[in-house]
């Protein structure tokens, strides 16, 4: 297999047996992602008997390796899947660090259709190539990959995580994210409503899959009303069959008149034309990246909606699989992802003193964190 490293590593690049890209020729593009976003690692892999093309990133491992999914995807082009892999590595180190885990951030891309191209050997090969990068990233299922090859790339390589429960691991996240948002809903009750409870709240969440389905069923043993909507209409009627929720078109479901809206789907669906329409009083969904652009933290902190930051509601699944580092044990798990709702109490806090919007704050707190974690090391050095 060819193995380059770009970036800071050319010990870690010898210890992998990997060509310096130095050596190959004149600096490339990436270069300039990387310094501008102060990225410390991104290494592309090829393996010409299986076809793997892979892509690496590693934001920051200053609270520990770079922990994040592997993202197996029809690019159109490398340089996509670049720009994805490092704003997806990026997002990793805020995640970890708002959530108070000692990870820092990285994702992978593994170039093609998975239904295409995917073998066992293709990811075998690609456990080997994370293998090489010597524990500073660790892997887990992302789109695209599933727990199964999770188990099997932990046959060629320890650093892996969200593997199985027969294996040792913590299993499907979905459930334990779900959970972290009914937490995260209970600390905004507090904000908004002066407590906890959310029994006769009505939750309207888009996107019934494994979380937004998991997440309708605890808002229903809560005695919350709920509203859902789905693209494929069998997962919002079985919702519907088991919680007695009603449903509404998913194109709509933003501006359903509700207490709290939780956009469970894609990323994206606060923007400048959804965000003028909410009529919930806030926004509390496990979908990444719900900002569409930078500017709606703004938009949506200026139309007087109570944003809770995304990275910081949705952390129950990477709280969970980080648990495994340590052997896993679900009721120590459940008991750290309680802590979101303190997170997101601390970060609205952190917005109001600070006159910042909640987007902002939850950067702020990540920030702060990493910047401590950086001046530790170095006045222990
Ligand atoms: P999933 O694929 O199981 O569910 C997504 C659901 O959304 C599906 O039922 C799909 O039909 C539906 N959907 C797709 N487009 C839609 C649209 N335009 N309108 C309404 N419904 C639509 O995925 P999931 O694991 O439940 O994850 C949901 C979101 O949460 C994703 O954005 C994911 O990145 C994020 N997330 C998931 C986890 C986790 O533990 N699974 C953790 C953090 C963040």
């Amino acid at each position: 297999m060819t193995r380059h490293l770009i970036g800071q590593w050319a010990p870690v690049a010898a210890k992998a047996g990997m060509v310096p890209w130095v050596s190959l020729g004149p600096m490339p593009e990436p270069f300039s992602i990387m310094v501008a976003d102060g990225f410390e690692l991104v290494a592309y892999g090829h393996d010409a008997a299986t076809g793997l093309r892979t892509i690496v990133a590693v934001h920051s491992t200053v609270l520990g390796p770079g922990l994040g999914g592997t993202r197996f995807w029809p690019y159109e082009d490398e340089q996509a899947a670049l720009v994805d892999v490092c704003r997806l590595a990026r997002g990793m180190t805020y995640k970890h660090a708002a959530a108070g885990l000692d990870q820092g951030g990285g994702k992978a891309v593994i170039l093609g259709d998975p239904a295409a191209v995917r073998t066992d050997e293709l990811l075998l090969a690609y456990g080997h190539f994370v293998d090489g990068l010597g524990g500073r990233y660790i892997t887990a299922e992302d789109v695209g990959t599933s727990q199964a090859d999770m188990d099997l790339i932990r046959t060629v390589t320890a650093h892996v995580a969200g593997i199985s429960v027969a294996h040792g691991g913590s299993g499907d996240p979905s459930p334990e994210t779900a959970l972290g948002l009914v937490w995260a809903m209970r600390a905004v009750a507090e904000r908004l409503w002066g407590g906890p409870s959310l029994e006769g709240r009505h939750v309207c969440i888009d996107g019934v899959g494994k979380v937004g389905g998991a997440l309708a069923d605890l808002l229903h043993a809560e005695g919350a009303r709920l509203s859902v909507a789905d693209v494929r209409p069998s997962a919002s009627q079985a919702v519907a069959d088991r919680t007695g929720a009603t449903i509404v078109p998913p194109d709509r479901a933003h501006a359903l008149p509700c207490d709290i809206f939780s956009p469970c789907a894609m990323g994206g669906a606060l923007s400048a034309a959804t965000i003028p329409e909410l009529a919930s009083l806030a926004v509390v969904g496990s979908a990444n990246n719900q900002l569409a652009t930078a500017q709606d933290g703004q938009r949506i902190h200026d139309s007087g909606v109570l944003y809770a930051p995304d990275y910081i509601v949705n952390a129950g699944g990477v709280i969970n699989v980080a648990q495994e580092k340590a052997g896993y044990d679900r009721a120590r798990a459940e008991e750290r992802i309680r802590g979101i709702h303190d997170t997101l109490l601390r970060v609205l806090d952190l917005a109001d003193a600070e006159g910042i919007t909640t987007a902002a704050a939850a950067d702020l707190l990540a920030e702060r964190r990493i910047q401590e974690a950086r001046m530790t090391q170095r006045s222990s050095h």
